[in-house]
């Protein structure tokens, strides 16, 4: 008879409250390490295109966070954004594999790049291997070494034996990612998380956040830092113009936000969409957020004050006794506001 593995993500769960210690949620610590290096939020912008250049990676590193920017422009375009970074020790720059990532690699770090990140769909592949030995063989341990995405304990394995710093966690759970409905793969994040947490490594969550309980869940799950696309997607930060539209004499605004596999970011890129070939994301438009901060803020208010429902004064404390409950579509239901009434904000 068939079965099937029994995978978990953030809506089948919650996490049981446990003793407190802690005066106030403002004495926690949500400082990371990274091979030595201390960011003191747990957070990642993703190296989108409509998410993470310049200006995001400068406003992210100012309030303690890593910005990973995306690859989608010449090296020479990619080397005089880079330039423009203030904050270069907590900004990575991305990578594909084979040669032209070698190549690209070596003009940034050339610039004072030290952050790489190898960033494919499918990690858990030969070409990842190779991508990352040749980084490791040729920059030691002068460089931190990112590579991902995979979902598995073997994927996470596979990059970490050949020589990732940090793996890259999340197939098919992004918000504007059509992985699992074109091809039926991808492993529920939380699951994933757990999985991959079993290799010592700093974890990346990738994908799914659209709540600040997401972000705790992934932490508590075994991340490290969570990356951020959609939650970031429409700030102030991101590239792109805002549209302006009348909405019942309303103007409401809105700025593009579109998958990195998308039909649109394959015409753009890849001189349309190859004939063998499917999109494996969507292009969207989202309302305007205002300044990034705001968003961080937001989220940082929900991680701090998540670790002091579970008495941890540190993310790994949070990790040590994060209780997770599978819940109930009831239970589900409780949990989101539910009152009768016209909602005011
Ligand atoms: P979000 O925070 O928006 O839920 O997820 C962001 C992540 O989605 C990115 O960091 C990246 O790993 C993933 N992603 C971005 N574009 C695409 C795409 O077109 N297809 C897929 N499968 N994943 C994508």
């Amino acid at each position: 008879m068939f079965s099937a593995l029994k995978g978990l993500t953030f809506d089948d769960v919650v996490l049981v409250p446990g003793y407190n210690g802690i005066k106030s949620r403002q004495l926690v610590t949500t400082t990371v390490s990274l091979k030595g290096r201390n960011f003191s939020l747990p957070l990642i912008s993703s190296n989108m295109d409509t998410v993470t250049e310049d200006e995001m990676a400068n406003t992210i590193g100012a309030l303690g966070g890593m910005a990973i920017l995306h690859r989608f422009l010449t090296i020479e375009q990619n080397v005089s954004m880079f330039n423009r970074i203030t904050h270069k020790d907590s900004t990575g720059i991305s990578i594909g594999i084979g040669e032209d990532g070698l190549v690209r690699a070596e003009a940034l770090v050339a610039a004072g790049a030290s952050i790489i990140c190898v960033d494919v769909a499918h990690g858990h592949s030969k070409e990842v291997n190779r991508t990352i030995k040749s980084l490791r063989q040729k920059y030691k341990d002068n460089i931190l070494v990112i590579a991902g995405n995979v979902a598995t304990y073997a994927g996470a394995d596979y990059l970490a034996a050949a020589g990732a710093d940090a793996i890259k966690v999340g197939i098919g759970s992004g918000s504007v990612c059509t992985t699992r409905i074109k091809t039926g793969f991808g492993v529920p994040q939380l699951t994933a998380l757990h999985e991959c947490r079993k290799v010592d490594r700093v974890l990346i969550s990738d994908g799914g956040i659209r709540y600040p309980s997401d972000a705790v869940k992934a932490l508590a799950a075994g991340a490290d830092f969570v990356m951020l696309g959609g939650m970031l997607a429409g700030t102030d930060e991101t590239p792109g113009q805002i549209i302006e539209e009348d909405r019942q004499g309303k103007k409401v605004k809105f700025k593009r936000f579109r998958g990195m596999a998308s039909k649109e970011a394959q015409d753009d890129y890849m001189g349309g969409m190859a004939d063998w070939k499917t999109a494996e994301g969507v292009a969207i438009e989202v309302v305007a957020k205002g300044p990034v901060k705001a968003v961080i803020q937001d989220l940082m208010g929900g991680i701090r004050s998540g670790m002091t429902y579970c008495g941890a004064a540190t993310i790994k404390d949070l990790q040590r006794k994060a209780q997770f409950m599978e819940v109930t579509q009831a239970g589900r239901v409780e949990g989101s506001p539910h009152a009768m009434g016209r909602l005011t904000h």
